[in-house]
């Protein structure tokens, strides 16, 4: 079996849903197809949640208004019968109905937050689905809220997510076509949660993990994933293949076209990821396995909103136990370090969530001295296959480097990333000039020596 996840921009129009059926019924195996929301949608109901939070009410009711014009649209031309249509009606009318219902709660809870963002990924799924049974496809739909399962911490819950999928699809062995929702499940307390922005993908890659799934597909709107951020940076390119570790570092640190933690549960059970673009399908796009060809610097990624944090030991020199007390603290408040420099009496850590901040910092004090943290910071990583025997790479990367001001360097982690921060004002800068020194620059010079 195979996993194809639709991102937002996938499923937007009717005419990319009518596109993707027909991608999904010219290949003859079962998959478990995961859509996202339609794009903007999750904004939008965003929007209306914070509207309903604030008890702007009459807002939060024009805003839905308008989303709701948008679905009646959209219905017109996915459906090809009046039968198709009057089903998908049905959806969008019940669905908005509750969402109505939500509006009005008070007080207007975080759970009731996550219950109207679900939303948008019960919509796309139920229309889809409903677009499938029209065309006369086998297909079914599985509640994502039945099955994806995180714990008290946020976690997946793998082996319950594992054991729920294998009897619905054992239950449902007839259907080629098994339609779910990305993004949402269900927490401890039973509520409607989910597994954070973007998180389709990871929807995605926990499916597949589960049910050891011979590749999953993510189906987006570029054709891979690209060396540089193509947002910030001109001349980027796709890159063919990537190997796990270097994907896992990209979408880490900051590529968007990945959740943060896709790539984990996929490297776990060694199932191949294949980025494809939805405008493009023939186009190779990216493969993500085991191994990867062996272009030394592969890709550059940027992870915004970085806080860093400069602590010194009040104590001697030599003194152990005081990188344990630090890292307590963090791992107390649930606080993931980024990255860490150290010298003998220092120790720079940087985080992405800032949440326990004041915390934090009061803690370390009792038995550290801190400098005035940097807030606005940027980790601009570099991804490739950087083997301790082989040399002249950090003075690549830091010879392009050398008009930015740099606060840390972290090299020899992993032996697939180099990772600096810099003041996100020097990110767009950073990116571009890396790009040029690290991807175009050797075939330049090539170029102009061996010109006649
Ligand atoms: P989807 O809605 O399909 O999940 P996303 O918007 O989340 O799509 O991710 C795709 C976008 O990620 C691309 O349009 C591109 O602008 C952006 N992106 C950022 N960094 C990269 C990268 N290194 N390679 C490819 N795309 C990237
Ligand atoms: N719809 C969700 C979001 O916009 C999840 C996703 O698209 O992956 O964040
Ligand atoms: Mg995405």
């Amino acid at each position: 079996m195979q996993v194809w996840k639709f991102g937002g921009t996938s499923v937007g129009k009717p005419e990319r849903m009518h596109s993707i059926r027909q991608l999904l019924v010219d290949d003859s195996s079962r998959k478990i197809v995961v859509l996202s929301a339609l794009s903007g949608s999750t904004n939008a109901l965003i929007a209306i949640g914070e509207a309903a939070k604030a008890n702007e009410t009459d807002s939060a009711f024009e805003q839905l208004e308008a989303l709701r014009k948008h679905y009646d649209a959209f219905l017109e031309e996915l459906y090809t019968t009046e039968a198709g249509l009057e089903k998908g009606k049905k959806v969008v009318e019940s669905e908005f109905g509750y969402i109505r219902s939500l509006i009005g709660i008070r007080p207007f809870a975080p759970k009731h937050e996550k219950e109207l963002v679900a939303e948008g990924e019960l919509l796309s799924t139920k229309m889809f689905q409903a677009y499938l049974s029209e065309q006369g496809d086998s297909s079914v739909l599985f509640p994502a809220l039945e099955f994806m399962r995180i714990d008290a911490d946020g976690e997946p819950e793998m082996l319950e997510i594992e054991t729920r999928l294998t009897a619905m699809l054992e239950q449902h062995a007839d259907k080629k076509i098994i339609v779910t929702q990305g993004f949402i499940c269900r927490n401890p307390r039973e509520e409607v949660d989910n597994l954070k922005r973007g998180g389709s993908d990871y929807t995605a890659s926990l499916i597949g993990g589960a049910i050891r799934a011979e590749e999953i597909q993510i189906w987006t709107d570029i054709d891979g994933m690209h060396n540089n951020d193509p947002r910030i940076v001109k001349r980027t390119f796709p890159i063919r293949e990537l190997t796990f570790e270097e994907a896992a570092e990209l979408a880490y640190f900051g590529a968007k076209i990945l959740h943060p933690s896709t790539i984990t549960p996929a490297k776990l059970r060694h199932v191949p990821v294949r980025l494809k673009n939805t405008m493009q399908p023939e186009a190779p796009g990216t493969l993500i396995a085991n191994q990867s060809s062996d272009r030394e610097i592969k890709a550059i990624a940027a992870k915004d909103n970085i806080t860093a944090i400069y602590i010194h030991s009040t104590r001697m020199l030599n003194a152990y136990g005081f990188l344990r007390r630090v890292f307590e603290i963090f791992e107390k408040y649930k606080t993931p370090v980024d990255m860490i420099t150290t010298s003998e009496v220092s120790v720079s850590v940087t985080i992405d969530n800032d949440t326990n901040l004041e915390a934090i910092t009061a803690e370390l004090r009792e038995f550290a001295d801190l400098e005035e943290h940097d807030r606005d910071q940027n980790i601009i990583c570099i991804v490739g296959n950087f083997s301790a025997d082989k040399e002249g790479i950090a003075m690549k990367v830091l010879d392009a480097m050398k008009n930015i001001p740099i606060r840390m360097i972290s090299y020899g982690a992993s032996e697939h990333n180099l990772s600096l921060l810099i003041h996100s004002k020097y990110k767009a800068e950073a990116l571009n000039v890396l790009n040029e020194r690290l991807f175009f620059y050797e075939d330049a010079m090539k170029d102009i020596f061996t010109a006649p």
